[in-house]
């Protein structure tokens, strides 16, 4: 039996007492309960040896193995703190090429072979695990015989429990990998790539201070979604499968009047927020910001910055808690990029800079002019890596729901550009131009950057419009998804970033060794890459049609669809890329293009599938019983002996409504012809083509049908939740 539309409104209309009752906020301050579900610092201390301690936060800095025995306290510690939590059970979390995360849960409860009840959980119980991982994309990387998957302790990520109810399970971040170390998910690059950052950006921060020994990314997100109610949610069937609505006519009020970004939170809403911002400071998140977006409905929350593993293992907790969150509250998060057409979609915007363990942001411009020098390097290298490998940043940002955005009317556009705002705008023309503007060294560099004013008040009024914008002191990742998993953005920002700063030191050390000063011949280099990216910067509106002829002037790359921007991943110069930083292997890297091919292929098909449906079981009955109720209408009046004229309207609805039907099932014939053809490709390549320019533009076109016959159908016979519905009514 479908959900009616009907049966969910009187739902929430009588739902309009909403009882907050079991929404438990604690009363305490928040740094009182913050982390205290997290095997943090504090839990350590009290549940390890002071020797054991020490060795784990050893490994932790240093990345270093822990030995079987060392294994075996951590375990014994965490088991014994996990255990007075009230946790049951185990489980090694990890985050395979889905984009959410897996867990197979272990009770701690064992029967020894002489029946004795135990609670066990040793040291290699706490390393390493063997899900089966058989049912989890592998790109091929398994062959059947080896099918199987392991998981692997991250030192790095805490150990943390997790509250579902009453239940509780002690969740311990993993990579997931194949019986050869390949790996099956999102952590392994990330983390392979932190290390090639921090060995690549060490030698150059000597240059300006030798205390310097330790470079980490750090990373603030920013998440935005949606909200709706959940009777509504489950009437859309579209909803409930694909996340986005694939019909539904713009309401009349959209977000024109701009009234809901920053307006007052729903009383609702804020209550959700509240309960969300709990759970996510008991399990350590630092989630401190909290406001309405653009769109109806839409909302953001974003957390202080951490070091950039443990930011996307917050960020995938989150999704996971927000969603069981507003179930408590009859509330459906929609995390797709783009839930409804015609109002704004939702972005993850990845904040990401590269800190010392001398405590200093390397893209933060210091008061003392020697520091901005650091500070240059830093900022160009990364706009220069930005320059080089813009496809790969493209790629990796790249799904079928974040199509919907990304070069869609919508922001950011599909071409990469980087916006630095005026003043340094002006550092780099200046720098470029060199002695005609009396710049003949790093001094006159220096002079003129220390008169520069506060950059981040000169990037209060950014541009909103660049998919990769600086802002202050970080720069600003503006493509990444709201549902994606940022560790893939983020492994390609330390790759390129790690790799240019190689480049870096070679040529500041090839000169050096030609006879220039230090400073000399880091200004060169500095120089030159000012003179080399100049095409990738751009301050303008990135949405306006002047800017995509420019940028394809500049040759820019301007993919709008993900099978052509995944191309990126497999080129030759990014596999000599991923081989030389030992981000990826070759294998991998095939293994995971193919991933995201296979993602995009099924992503694809579910959509076109349940469009189909809507319009064979739904929309097509509907149209059909209105038709007919017109039909006879001007029947009975041309029986009556009524004046053509008289029913001239009918007659007029009547024909659209019978043009749009026979649209809509036109549309499927050929939706499904479409798939078959795409289905016939061998290659996961050619397939998920295949679906972008054949399959995809017909779920167009049955929309337009569609969306006109919801406009000409009588709304007590329309059966789907409308736009004004899911997005005013809570
Ligand atoms: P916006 O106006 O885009 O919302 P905010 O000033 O609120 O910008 O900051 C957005 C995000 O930037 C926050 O998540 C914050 O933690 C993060 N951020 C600030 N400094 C850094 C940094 N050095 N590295 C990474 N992220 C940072
Ligand atoms: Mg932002």
């Amino acid at each position: 039996m479908s959900i009616s539309r009907f049966g969910a409104l009187d739902t929430i209309i009588n739902r309009s007492n909403y009882d907050l009752e079991y929404v438990e906020i604690p009363d305490s301050k928040i740094s009182e309960f913050f982390g205290c579900n997290v095997f943090n610092d504090k839990a350590m201390q009290k549940y390890l040896t002071p020797k054991a301690y020490t060795e784990v936060k050893e490994a932790i800095s240093t990345g270093q193995k822990l030995s079987r025995e060392q294994a075996d306290v951590v375990a014994d510690g965490m088991k014994r703190w996990a255990m007075e939590m009230g946790a049951t059970h185990y489980t090694h979390w990890f985050q395979p090429l889905t984009g959410r995360t897996a867990e197979k849960h272990d009770s701690f409860f064992t029967l020894t072979p002489d029946g004795q009840v135990l609670e066990e959980f040793d040291g290699d119980t706490l390393v390493q695990q063997e899900p089966d991982g058989s049912s989890f994309p592998g790109g091929g990387l398994r062959s059947t015989f080896e099918a199987r998957g392991y998981t692997a302790w991250d030192p790095s990520s805490a150990a943390f429990i997790f509250e579902v109810g009453e239940g509780r399970t002690l969740c311990i971040p993993t990579i997931f990998v194949t019986y050869g170390g390949e790996s099956l998910d999102y952590k392994l690059p990330l983390l392979k790539s932190q290390a090639y950052i921090e060995e690549a950006a060490v030698p150059v921060c000597q240059y300006f201070d030798p205390a310097v020994t330790h470079v980490k990314t750090t990373l603030g997100w920013e998440q935005e979604y949606f909200l709706v109610d959940e009777a509504l949610f489950n009437a859309r069937p579209d909803l409930v499968l694909t996340g986005r609505t694939l019909l539904g006519k713009h309401s009349p009020k959209g977000q024109q009047l701009d009234d809901h970004y920053f307006g007052s939170i729903p009383e609702r809403v804020f209550a959700y927020m509240r309960d969300l911002e709990t759970e996510c400071h008991k399990l350590g998140i630092p989630v401190r910001t909290r406001h309405n977006e653009v769109g109806p409905g839409q909302y953001e929350l974003a957390p202080m910055f951490e070091e950039t593993n443990l930011a996307v293992d917050h960020n995938q907790l989150l999704m996971d808690l927000m969603d069981r969150v507003a179930a408590r509250h009859k509330l459906r998060v929609l995390l797709h990029e783009k839930p409804f057409a015609g109002v704004n979609g939702s972005g993850k915007h990845n904040n990401w800079s590269m800190a010392t363990n001398t405590g200093k942001n390397l893209l933060s411009p210091g008061k003392k002019p020697g520091m901005n020098l650091r500070f240059l390097t830093f900022f160009v290298a990364t706009i220069q890596a930005v320059y080089k490998h813009a496809d790969l940043l493209r790629a990796s940002v790249a799904s079928a729901s974040n199509d919907h955005r990304l070069g869609a009317n919508e922001a950011p556009p599909a071409i990469i550009s980087v916006f630095i705002g005026d003043t340094l705008t002006k550092v780099l023309d200046d720098i470029e131009k060199g002695e005609d503007q009396g710049i003949s060294g790093v001094k006159d560099i220096l002079d003129l950057l220390s008169k520069i004013p506060n950059l981040e008040l000169d990037n209060t009024d950014r541009n909103r419009t660049s998919p990769f914008a600086f802002t202050g002191n970080k720069f600003e990742i503006r493509m990444v998804g709201s549902t994606m998993n940022c560790a893939a953005p983020m492994t390609i920002m330390n790759t390129i970033v790690g790799k240019q700063l190689k480049d870096f030191y070679e040529e500041v050390e090839g000169l050096k060794n030609g006879g220039k000063s230090q400073e000399d011949a880091i200004f060169e280099v500095i120089r030159k890459y000012v003179i080399e990216s100049k095409a990738i910067r751009f301050e303008g509106d990135g949405y306006s049609d002047e800017w995509r002829d420019e940028a394809a002037k500049r040759g820019l790359g301007n993919t709008p669809n993900t099978p052509d921007a995944l191309d990126a991943y497999v080129s030759k110069s990014s596999k000599d890329l991923f081989l030389e930083s030992g981000v990826f292997t070759e294998k991998e890297l095939d293994a995971h293009y193919e991933v995201m091919c296979e993602n995009y292929i099924l992503k694809l098909q579910i959509e076109s599938r349940t469009i189909s449906e809507l319009v064979l079981n739904h929309i097509i009955p509907a149209a059909v019983k209105y038709q007919t109720i017109l039909a006879e209408n001007v029947k009975t009046l041309k029986e009556a002996g009524m004046d053509e004229s008289s029913f001239e309207a009918q007659k007029e609805i009547l024909t659209g409504i019978s043009m749009h039907i026979n649209g809509v099932k036109k549309g499927v014939d050929k939706i499904y012809a479409a798939i078959e053809a795409a289905d016939s490709h061998e290659h996961a390549e050619k397939q998920a083509k295949a679906y972008a320019t054949e399959v995809k533009p017909v779920m167009d076109e049955i929309r337009d049908h569609a969306d006109q016959l919801e406009y000409l159908v009588d709304d007590t016979e329309w059966p789907l939740v409308k736009y004004r519905e899911l997005m005013f009514m809570r």
